[in-house]
């Protein structure tokens, strides 16, 4: 292997659908600016391919990403055309699922001021992380419907919460807490459980149980519960207090959207989809927007602060800060798009943050 091979990571890149379409290219030439060693390779799953081929993921396809590539990054998928929204079901939910991805990271940072809805809150105030069970929950489409359309009918979904499931992404949690620092460099310390186990008792003693016994493992950091409710309420009236937060796939989903709203909306916020050690997905936290798509409309920052986030994951910390400061800055001088109050389109956007990272 030469020089140049030796170290350079493998990321396979999947725009998706919508607006994936739009942001992906500009946070790929970002990363090619940045001058990290990594080799991308385009893979175009997604509504069009399944459209014209009815393949959602090629035969082997998640195997061939765990084997061949050390990271993904994906864009987003759902269109309007593909109603079931089958495709996106099987790509997306397919690779945290078969690939066994369950630690969703979503951190959540303000970069300035003026990005959040809340009045007298700064940067500094608001610097926490959500860690989303991945895996399990809802999600797992267990259930049924019974004598559908009479009024008699039944439906009932269940939400799967396995003892190996609940305590690997606790633990996470905890290791995630131990091993971060916030971005002032001071270090994190505080782990918050968050259920509904007042009223989802089952489930909720579950968490209730294994939170309690993990956190005794981890004596010099504390650790807290709030009930889901409670903690929408907290995260609006003081999102000062919060530092790790855990919890489970639909909670995860809900608050992490609220969570964005902190920060400047679903444009500005990044996620990873990790397992320690195995391939992991990086993708930003909105969806497709069919109603923006195509427009050069969207904010391809969050995509951009997710190709960072996968470089950091990657080792390439040296890199992604790079990519971090030239979009705090480009928030600063308001070269952004025009969700978060700049006058630019998505590519302009993008070309700034290339511009900045490049010099
Ligand atoms: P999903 O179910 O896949 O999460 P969703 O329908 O909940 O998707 P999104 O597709 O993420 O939601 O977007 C909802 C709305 O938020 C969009 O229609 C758009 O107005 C806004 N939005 C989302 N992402 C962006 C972005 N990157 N830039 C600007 N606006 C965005």
């Amino acid at each position: 292997m030469d020089q140049q091979n030796s170290g350079r990571k493998r990321i396979a890149v999947i725009p998706g659908d919508g607006i994936g379409q739009e942001v992906i290219p500009q946070a790929v030439k970002v990363i090619q600016a940045s001058g990290a060693n990594v080799a991308l390779t385009d893979f175009d799953w997604g509504a069009d391919h399944y459209l014209r081929d009815g393949v959602t993921v090629p035969t082997g396809g998640f195997a061939m990403l765990a084997r061949d590539f050390d990271a993904i990054l994906v864009g987003a998928f759902g269109d309007p055309r593909v109603k079931t929204n089958i495709h996106a079901k099987e790509i997306l939910l397919g690779m945290r699922f078969k690939m066994d991805l369950y630690a969703n990271v979503r951190p959540v940072r303000l970069l300035d001021a003026a990005l959040c809805p809340l009045k007298d809150v700064e940067p500094k105030d608001i610097d926490f992380v959500v860690l989303r069970e991945n895996t399990e929950g809802v999600y797992t489409d267990g259930g049924g419907v019974f004598k559908q359309g009479t009024p008699d009918e039944i439906a009932i979904q269940e939400d799967i919460n396995t003892r190996k499931g609940v305590e690997r992404i606790i633990r996470y949690a905890f290791e995630y807490c131990r091993s971060h620092s916030k971005l002032d460099g001071s270090p994190r310390s505080n782990v918050l459980m968050c259920d509904k186990s007042n009223a989802m008792t089952h489930a909720g003693g579950l968490w209730q149980r294994v939170f309690k016994e993990v956190s005794g493992e981890y004596s010099q950091i504390t650790a807290q519960h709030m009930y889901v409710d409670a903690l929408c309420m907290q995260m609006i009236r003081d999102p000062r207090q919060f530092d790790v937060i855990v919890t489970n796939n639909m909670f995860g989903d809900i608050i992490t959207d609220l969570a964005a709203g902190l920060q400047g909306g679903l444009g500005m916020a990044a996620s990873g989809n990790i397992h320690p050690g195995k391939t992991s997905m990086f993708e930003p936290v909105h969806g497709s927007a069919p109603p923006i798509a195509g427009k050069n409309l969207a904010n391809p920052f969050g995509a951009i602060l997710t190709a960072a986030m996968m470089l950091r994951h990657l080792g390439s910390a040296r890199e992604a800060d790079k990519i971090e400061a030239a979009v705090l800055e480009a928030v600063r001088l308001k070269k952004t798009t025009q969700d978060i109050g700049g006058p630019l389109g998505t590519r302009e956007a993008g070309e700034w943050v290339v511009e900045k990272v490049r010099r």
